[in-house]
């Protein structure tokens, strides 16, 4: 397949998407990004790497962090995670108190808001420096060394970060938090403003693309059993309100950020990132979704 061509397509295709949505304002730094840019690549198991657009272009992958942090929290506790978080989409918002408050602290899935404090509760619990391990973790599975948080943008979410903050309060209030709040939220938004190309994502995905192993490398990074219950992840929590849709248009494992981002695999095939930040009313990248849903029409690649 001329992967190449297909993404020269998909990249001339989606022009006319451009203007359409609007690019996330609810954290001030991200607000100031310029909505007209694009970028995708692909990254498949054979090691063969195939880009356009701004592939070098970093930028704010946040949600897509909740992925990272669930599979190291799954990676170092296993199954007793689920005893803190739930398995099913939520079906509201990312960042809903009302369902928390009828399920008992527990939230839905490791991809909400409340479900990635959990997994990011645990890393904490386990590791000596959360902030390190998580940036460790990055480098080394993407294989780039100089891959950081950003700072400003950090800053920037911690500002305006009160509801995430009330989040791990009402969860500590059922006993699903056990660490300190205030540095739970300041690790939770240090990792949503890890900056990242296009071409980095998708080699960081490449171990849900394998079983488990990244295939750059030859490194495990979590066993062949975990790598499936994080793309049954992906799949049926990934896109926010549009994961059924997406599932249906695009049909496969992905997961967005309010950055632009988003990030899917084919297993035993390859993984794909798309970054562009006009959003559409959910929350995902309204010309990174059309991207998708052009590559999935014309490459046929689908987990269906
Ligand atoms: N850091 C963002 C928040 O907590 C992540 C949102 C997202 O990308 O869905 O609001």
């Amino acid at each position: 397949m001329d992967f190449q061509k297909i993404l020269e397509q998909i990249q001339e295709d989606t022009q006319k998407y451009f203007g359409i949505g609007e690019v996330a304002n609810y954290i001030p730094e991200l607000a100031k990004v310029n909505p007209n840019q694009f970028a995708m690549t692909v990254a498949t198991v054979d090691g063969d790497i195939y880009s356009v657009g701004a592939s070098q272009q970093r930028f704010s992958i946040q949600s897509i962090s909740k992925v990272i942090v669930f599979a190291m929290a799954l990676e170092q506790i296993g199954e007793r995670l689920f005893q803190r978080v739930g398995k099913e989409p939520s079906g509201s918002s990312f960042n809903s108190l009302i369902q928390l408050e009828q399920e008992q602290g527990i939230p839905r899935n490791p991809f909400i808001n409340a479900g990635a404090l959990v997994s990011t509760d645990e890393i904490i619990k386990n590791n000596k420096d959360a902030y390190e391990a998580i940036l460790n973790f990055v480098r080394e599975v993407s294989l780039s060394a100089d891959i950081d948080y950003d700072f400003k943008v950090s800053s920037s979410e911690l500002e305006t970060a009160d509801r995430n903050r009330a989040l791990a309060f009402f969860m500590k209030s059922f006993g699903n938090i056990q660490g300190d709040v205030m540095m739970l939220v300041d690790v939770y938004c240090h990792h949503c403003s890890l900056s990242m190309t296009t071409e980095e994502l998708s080699k960081l995905f490449l171990f849900l693309a394998n079983k488990g192993v990244n295939p750059l490398n030859g490194q495990r990074v979590v066993s062949e059993y975990q790598a499936k219950r994080v793309n049954a992840m992906m799949l049926t929590c990934g896109l926010y309100d549009n994961v059924g849709s997406f599932a249906y248009e695009v049909g496969m494992p992905a997961k967005s950020g309010v950055g632009g981002g988003i990030t899917g695999v084919i297993p035993g095939h390859l993984s794909v990132s798309v970054w562009s930040p006009e959003l559409n009313a959910s929350g995902n990248s309204l010309v990174g979704t059309k991207a998708l849903e052009l590559f999935s029409e014309l490459t046929d690649l689908t987990i269906f």
